[in-house]
């Protein structure tokens, strides 16, 4: 298994439709110009004036005192863990959480905490389940320090947690002496779906963070927000891991076009995504649930055929989906991704499936 990505082949037709992630879209010649107009200094050094007004709106829109801009999500879950844990620490999360699966082992690699992982329908657990997995405190078990959400729930098919559910998990966890940590990758699908704003979601975890990358389309940032007290403990982490930056206005600027002409816009996305998946619904043994926000995941066995088989016949007809398991596959919506195309992938989908 190659660990570095393959290359593009030239043997495969040009992509037509990209579903294969939210994070496939390209800035737009507006994020671009506004890119280029960015008023920029050296971030590490606090002199980025771009930067800090991302900074600042960011707090805002998220209820905390303070934000840091990082390049990545993954860096924003790994800062955010290096700075609530010590090694030997435990951390709660859904066990199809993206700090379990999908960042490598970070949290085991980088801070020494190992993930515990929480079952539950939809990538979601409740108060009972977070009970449920708190052990009385003793010089045997594993402290645990954090409690970790994801909104929305990615491998749970991006679900949006319901703002209780989130408030009960986070009284829980502070009650238990844990601090609470919310992956807001997709946290404004979540705000827009369910026409909350999204510092009600967050009110109640102690960290939170917004991926610039995933459907506002922005080539690079996230943003990390909490106490003035956890920001500045967690720019130790941001210098250690080589995340401290120089003219990184440049990028923040496009975050900041992002969040002015980006947002009511994932509304779209969304309903692209329902489209897609009654088209989906209708054809022969595709199994789906209807999406919450702007992902779409659907079960391929009844249709006889395993889902990387599938995504490789359209791979073949110009479309690209993700393949998340056997039989499971996994569409995107986003920026890039129009009604048109939408028809398109269904027209080849049809096909594939037939061929
Ligand atoms: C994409 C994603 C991340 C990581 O973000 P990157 O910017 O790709 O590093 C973390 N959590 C969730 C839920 C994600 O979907």
């Amino acid at each position: 298994m190659p660990y570095a990505p393959a290359r593009h082949d030239a043997a495969l037709p040009p992509v037509r439709v990209n579903l294969y992630s939210d994070t496939q879209t390209r800035p737009t010649r507006a994020m671009r110009e506004a890119m280029l107009a960015a008023e920029v200094g050296d971030e590490q050094h606090g002199d980025d004036p771009t930067v800090h007004a991302l900074c600042d709106r960011m707090a805002e829109l998220l209820g905390k005192q303070a934000a840091m801009f990082l390049p990545s999500g993954t860096m924003c879950n790994e800062v955010a863990i290096l700075t609530h844990c010590r090694p030997g620490d435990e951390i709660l999360a859904h066990e199809s959480a993206h700090i379990a699966t999908s960042e490598g082992g970070a949290p085991w690699a980088l801070a020494g905490a190992q993930v515990t992982g929480l079952r539950g329908p939809r990538g979601q657990f409740d108060a009972a389940a977070l009970q449920a997995a708190i052990r009385p405190k003793t010089r045997y078990a594993p402290p645990q320090a954090l409690v970790s959400v994801e909104q929305t729930a990615n491998l749970g098919g991006g679900t949006v947690w319901p703002v209780e559910a989130l408030q009960a998990v986070a009284e829980l966890a502070h009650a238990s002496g844990m601090a609470t940590h919310m992956d807001g990758a997709r946290l404004l699908n979540a705000a827009v779906a369910a026409g909350l704003p999204a510092r009600d979601m967050a009110e109640g975890y102690d960290s939170v963070w917004l991926d610039f990358t995933k459907g506002l389309g922005a080539p690079l940032g996230a943003v990390l927000a909490g106490s003035h007290d956890f920001i500045d403990a967690a720019w130790r982490w941001k210098q250690r891991l080589g995340g401290a930056l120089r003219q990184a206005g440049i990028c923040a600027a496009g975050c900041l076009h992002a969040l002015d002409h980006h947002v009511e816009r994932l509304a779209d996305d969304h309903a692209n995504a329902r489209l897609l998946a009654r088209g989906l619904a209708q054809l022969p043994g595709i199994r789906l649930e209807a999406p919450q926000t702007n992902l779409v995941f659907f079960d391929t066995e009844g249709a006889g055929l395993e889902a990387a088989e599938l995504a490789a016949r359209l791979r073949q007809r110009g479309v690209q989906i993700s393949v998340i398991g056997r039989y499971l596959g996994r569409a995107c919506l986003h920026l890039d991704v129009g009604r048109a195309d939408v028809e398109t992938a269904l027209a080849a989908m049809r096909e594939a499936l037939a061929a």
